[in-house]
């Protein structure tokens, strides 16, 4: 499956990643990519930025080297209500909202209270893509997860971080093929991020596209098989 967009990214300024803003942008036009997203963890990650990062995006050019360029942000889930740490002022500049939850931010809760969780995230209308859905330290209930997800017009994240061997996120695989089941089910819309935290890694969904080829499914639920499958990420849900 042909994939044209990367929304979720991180550079050095998490204070865990590795490449600069500058070197993402070239790997995206290099892995062919038409449009590239950062989205820095939000501030209560230990190490990332401050809200300050986020008040002067609009230095930041539309496109750089022939790629469009998004600025968001990946907000951290800090209760089991589905709250973020994303004050009015990182809400107001950023154009989209990716909400995760991490194991910095949160302690992993029952399957009802994670489940929760999620499902109180996608009820805000700023928040379009749910982070990494795929993590047995936070076991979800998939069946009222995407379903949610088709309520509230969220996006399912298919992340192919998530897939490597060296995740510290726990049964990646397994999950991904539950979730990806589950979705082509109930007719929810997914979209595949590197969450690179290396550069080379932008744009490289060599091993989500080969599963989603394996698993059949069809292109019109993988928003980032087109350009204006952006509108799921950048318009009012
Ligand atoms: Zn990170
Ligand atoms: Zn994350």
């Amino acid at each position: 499956m042909n994939l044209v967009f990367d929304l979720h990214t991180h550079t050095t300024m998490s204070g865990h990643a590795y490449c600069t803003l500058l070197e993402n942008i070239q790997c995206a036009r290099d892995n062919g990519l038409q449009a590239y997203g950062i989205s820095e963890h939000a501030p209560a990650m230990p190490g990332t930025v401050s809200e300050m990062y986020f008040i002067n995006f609009k230095v930041i050019p539309k496109e750089v080297y022939g790629v469009k360029i998004f600025c968001g942000v990946e907000a951290n889930i800090i209760d089991y209500d589905g709250n973020i740490d994303c004050s009015k002022l990182i809400c107001d500049r950023v154009d989209y909202m990716i909400a995760s939850m991490h194991s910095h931010c949160i302690e992993a809760g029952t399957m009802a209270q994670n489940t929760s969780a999620i499902i109180g995230a996608m009820e805000n209308p700023l928040i379009k893509v749910i982070g990494h859905p795929d993590d047995s330290r936070y076991p979800l209930d998939y069946d009222a997860v995407v379903q949610a997800a088709v309520r509230t017009g969220t996006l399912i994240e298919l992340n192919n971080s998530s897939l490597h061997p060296l995740s510290a996120r726990k049964n990646g695989v397994e999950n991904i093929k539950t979730l990806i089941g589950k979705c082509v089910e109930y007719g929810a819309k997914m979209i595949v991020n590197s969450d690179a935290h290396f550069c080379f890694d932008v744009g490289d969904f060599t091993a989500m596209s080969a599963l989603l080829d394996e698993m059949e499914v069809p292109e019109s639920l993988v928003v980032n098989t087109d350009i204006s499958g952006l509108d799921y990420v950048l318009n009012k849900k």
